[in-house]
């Protein structure tokens, strides 16, 4: 079974006397950089000149250098920005780090597709929080934690783990529970979750029964409740009780009807699909196709990212959710 810690695990005295340099100010970094802030650490925010960032991360209090200088003052380099620009960043900032400084990631993508080589006197850990940052953050100040990760990918001190513990304290993971893992398994089950689950299967599950819905003649506003506004209600039953508490909750004939039904819908072909996707995962086929993606200036992404805009569906959605009152649109 995993190890999982707590509060009690972490020793928050390894980020004693030490500063983290959180390098970008987005999803992860805003959070982490605060939460870090708040838990008594020096934290010092690393962004490009011009960034577009440094507005915010200057009225939250904190003080911003350009990603050089902030490695160069940091014990601990914490690299939050985007997973396509890091190999570049890192390139930029590895002569300022000293022996037995850590590099610190959120994600493992870069380190175990060889995207980045890190320099061998160096720890490199990873605190990965299951959640946006928008979240990590929330439930900061709520006195709340966050479910997160911990991996040592190269310990050269011998408190690469005590350090990336006290960093996953800093920012509230330990309060909820923090898995021990590898760079390997961390990267190879995110990639595998977002695909096959999170991001990519339940929005094509909810397209396609949409446009079952709307072709067959029913309205396009009935559609968009059923097929994808429900969805966060049965979402927050099996999130908070499991997959029983959401069938105790729904009436008996839903429950006959999806458990009759589900396994037809996403049934053995959609199984092996999802084992084909994770075996590009594990072999490394994604990780090339997006890396050549990005080198190439995103031509394909950025035309199915337009499809998806225009999708029906989100014209629909937005024009429900400024009709009902029971959504504040952020
Ligand atoms: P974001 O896309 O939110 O990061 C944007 C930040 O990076 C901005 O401050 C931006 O500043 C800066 N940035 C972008 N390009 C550069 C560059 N070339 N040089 C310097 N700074 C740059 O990243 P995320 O927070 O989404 O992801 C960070 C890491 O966290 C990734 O490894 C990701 O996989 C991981 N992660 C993300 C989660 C999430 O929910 N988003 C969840 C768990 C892990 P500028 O204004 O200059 O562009
Ligand atoms: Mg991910
Ligand atoms: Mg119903």
């Amino acid at each position: 079974d995993a190890t999982i810690y707590y509060d009690d695990d972490a020793d928050s005295t390894y980020l004693d006397d030490t500063t983290v340099a959180v390098l970008g100010y987005g999803s992860q970094g805003h959070a982490h950089a605060q939460n870090l802030n708040d838990s008594g650490v020096d934290v010092v925010v690393g962004l490009r000149k011009g960034s577009s960032s440094r507005k915010a991360a200057k009225a939250d209090g904190l003080d911003v250098l350009t990603p050089v200088k902030a490695a160069a003052q940091a014990e601990v380099v914490s690299i939050l920005v985007p997973d396509t620009v890091q190999a570049t960043v890192y390139d930029q900032i590895k002569d300022e780090l000293d022996e037995g400084d850590t590099l610190q990631f959120a994600h493992g993508f870069n380190i175990h597709y060889s995207q980045i080589e890190p320099r061998d006197d160096i720890d490199v850990t990873l605190v990965a929080p299951k959640s946006p940052g928008h979240l990590v953050r929330r439930n900061y100040e709520a006195d709340e934690g966050t479910p997160g990760l911990v991996a040592v990918y190269q310990d050269v001190t011998g408190d690469a783990k005590e350090r990336a513990l006290a960093y996953a304290k800093g920012i509230g993971c330990t309060r909820a529970g923090t898995i021990e893992t590898t760079f390997r398994e961390e990267t190879e089950t995110d990639l595998f979750g977002e695909q096959a689950v999170l991001c990519g299967g339940v929005t094509s599950l909810v397209k396609q029964a949409y446009e079952t819905l709307v072709e067959a003649g029913y309205s396009e506003e009935m559609a968009y409740f059923e097929c994808m506004n429900e969805l966060k209600l049965i979402v927050d039953l099996m999130y908070e009780g499991g997959l029983s508490e959401m069938w105790d909750s729904v009436s008996d004939t839903a429950e006959y009807g999806g458990l009759t039904r589900g396994d037809r819908v996403v049934d053995e072909h959609a199984r092996e699909q999802m084992e084909q996707v994770l075996e590009e995962v594990q072999d490394g086929t994604f990780a090339r196709q997006w890396i050549l993606e990005n080198q190439a200036g995103r031509p394909g992404y950025n035309q199915i990212r337009d499809a998806e805009k225009n999708h029906e569906i989100e014209a629909v959605g937005k024009e429900l959710r400024g009709l009902f009152s029971w959504a504040d649109e952020e």
